[in-house]
C-alpha cells in the first residue's frame, strides 16, 4: 500500500490546490481560503471555497467537493485513473506502472474509501448548515 499512498501524496503535494485550480477558476484571497465563481454551476456569487489547510474544495451552490484528484475527474471529464496519470504527467511524476493489476486493486479501495469518506463530509457539513 504504502507505494501507491506515497504516490497519491506526491501527487498532492507537487499539485497545491490553490494554485492547481487558479489555473482554471480566478480565486481570490478570503482570510485563510479562496474564493471564486464555481466552475461546476453557473453563479455570480462566488461560493466555491478553497480549503488551504485541508487541500480541500467545497461549493456551497452545487455541494461539488473533494480534492486535487476529484477536482480534476470533474474538470477534466476523467476516471479516477486517468486523473492520476493527469496530474503525474503535469507535475512529472512517473506513475507506478508495475504490478499493474494490484495498483488496480489498489486504486479502487482507495477510491471507495474516498468516496465513503466524501460522503461523511458532505453530510457533516450539511450537519451544520
Ligand atoms: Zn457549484
Amino acid at each position: 500500500m504504502a507505494e501507491f499512498e506515497d504516490f497519491i501524496s506526491e501527487i498532492r503535494n507537487a499539485n497545491p490546490l490553490e494554485n492547481f485550480i487558479g489555473t482554471y477558476v480566478s480565486l481570490k484571497k478570503s482570510s485563510r481560503n479562496y474564493v471564486g465563481n464555481c466552475p461546476f454551476h453557473s453563479e455570480r456569487t462566488p461560493s466555491f471555497t478553497v480549503f488551504t489547510d485541508t487541500q480541500s474544495f467545497y461549493c456551497f451552490g452545487c455541494h461539488a467537493g473533494g480534492d486535487v484528484i476529484t477536482f480534476t475527474m470533474k474538470m477534466e471529464n476523467l476516471e479516477f485513473i486517468e486523473a492520476l496519470k493527469f496530474l503525474a504527467e503535469k507535475s512529472n511524476i512517473p506513475f507506478p506502472e508495475k504490478n499493474t493489476e494490484k495498483t488496480k486493486n489498489k486504486t479502487r479501495i482507495y477510491e471507495m474509501n474516498r468516496l465513503s469518506a466524501n460522503f461523511f463530509y458532505n453530510n457533516l457539513l450539511s450537519l451544520k448548515l
